[in-house]
């Protein structure tokens, strides 16, 4: 059954919700959709609250005092809600009534308190999960309440397997709940929801990778048979670098779905990579617009050709540098590569780059301190093992002898490579410019 109207799904990350100016900003957006068009926006958390969450989990797992941190968290978003809510009645604890029964904002605070306080030793990423999410719900609770949209709980609908922190996420199951609960709401208001969420089978929540909303809005949109989906970010649209990193870039006004496949692969940070597949599988187009300049062009990401795209420039951080020598310094076979491909993804830790020469194999990945030290134990018996952190993976897409100039200059190539569209370099962290 397809909707007779055309859905729009909206995404906004945690800039455009970072406090309540940003909300009331979002809100103005949200009333610039016609009326009476079904519409469903997809949110994360507020600001840097993902990473403070993170860092009130890792607290609470080792077993440290979370205390402050939790309250300065609570206070944050109390004091968010309570400036768009100023009429909403107060509780005992002075929190504005934001949002219904579970889902209410005090609520909300509560359980997460609970479960900080439930947190046990093992199970780092299960229990991460459990935890983390709470930023998606937060954020949503009070945006809902601010625009008047309908609060939805996205974990019994996107369903995913127990891959932890990164799961995987059941279309077949998925589709059918959508279309069975969702679709009957389009239409009549708009209907918010939590980006980065899903749940297993067994109604565990599980997360789908770091920045992973954009997904979620494309996954909803597939799944949903959406006309569009646009991203709302602090930037003009998609940019041939990231202005906090490169000076003077440039917009491409359009995009084909595969050089932006590519870009996000890479590590540029505008857009989650796995976002684009579901969208280019069902032709839905992508835009990623200002949400500070709502009526400018933007990029639009869809099925188009073009040729002679100006160079893009991609950095990821926090990369570690791993190399392997097989202890009996035989030759990197393919039974050596098997061994340790096999171990890379039993630890989920993913390849940025690899090179391999006689007798060794590296490979630079992002630094996950606790999956590199595993690594290091499982394959330390047959290979000699080293690793440098505090690195940065530099691409150039559709490269230029001047680009590749200009970026390196000056720097020490740890490991460096040249495909016909790509340069990539492995460099220590540059410090700072003050
Ligand atoms: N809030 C999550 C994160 O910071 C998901 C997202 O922002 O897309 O990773
Ligand atoms: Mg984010």
């Amino acid at each position: 059954m397809q909707h007779p109207l055309p859905l729009s799904v909206y995404k906004f990350g945690g800039a455009s919700v970072k406090d309540a100016a940003a909300i009331r900003n979002l809100h103005g957006i949200l009333q610039q959709h016609p009326a009476g068009q079904p519409l469903i926006v997809v949110v994360s958390a507020m600001g840097k609250t993902t990473n403070a969450l993170e860092q009130l989990f890792h607290l609470a797992h080792s077993g440290q005092d979370y205390r402050q941190p939790l309250e300065a968290l609570r206070r944050f978003h109390a004091d968010v809600a309570a400036e768009l809510l100023p009429q909403a009645p107060r509780d005992e604890q002075g929190l504005p009534a934001c949002g219904a029964g579970e889902a209410s904002l005090a609520a909300l605070l509560q359980q997460l308190g609970d479960r900080l306080g439930a947190v046990s030793k093992g199970e780092y990423d299960r229990q991460y999960d459990q935890i983390v999410s709470y930023g998606e719900l937060l954020a949503t609770c009070i945006v809902a309440a601010a625009t008047g949209a309908r609060w939805l709980d996205v974990r019994p609908l996107i369903r995913t397997d127990h891959a932890w922190r990164e799961a995987r996420v059941d279309w077949a199951t998925t589709e059918r709940h959508l279309r069975e609960q969702v679709l009957p709401l389009l239409g009549q208001g708009v209907v918010l929801t939590q980006g980065f969420l899903g749940g297993t089978s067994s109604g565990q929540t599980t997360t789908l990778g770091r920045e992973g909303s954009d997904y979620t809005a494309a996954i909803l949109a597939y799944c949903l048979g959406a006309s569009s989906v646009t991203i709302w970010k602090d930037v003009a649209g998609l940019l041939n670098a990231d202005p906090k990193i490169f000076p003077n870039p440039v917009r491409y006004p359009e995009i084909s779905y595969q050089e932006t496949i590519e870009m996000a692969y890479y590590g540029a940070s505008v857009i989650h990579p796995k976002t684009i597949k579901p969208l280019a599988v069902r032709g839905i187009p992508l835009y990623v617009k200002s949400f500070l300049d709502p009526g400018a062009a933007g990029t639009c990401i869809h099925d188009c050709k073009h040729a002679g795209l100006v160079p893009a420039f991609i950095r990821k951080t926090d990369q570690c540098l791993i190399s392997f020598e097989a202890r009996d310094l035989t030759f990197i076979s393919e039974e050596n590569l098997e061994v340790i491909f096999g171990a890379l993804a039993q630890l989920r830790l993913k390849i940025n780059l690899m090179q391999n020469s006689a007798i060794s194999f590296s490979v630079c990945t992002d630094w996950h301190e606790y999956r590199v030290r595993k690594l290091l134990e499982a394959l330390r018996e047959q290979f000699t093992i080293y690793y440098n952190t505090g690195l940065e993976l530099y691409t150039i897409k559709n490269y230029t002898p001047e680009a590749i100039r200009e970026l390196t200059q000056g720097r020490e190539l740890l490991l460096e490579q040249r495909t016909r569209q790509t340069f990539q370099f492995v460099s220590r962290t540059t410090p700072p410019s003050s």
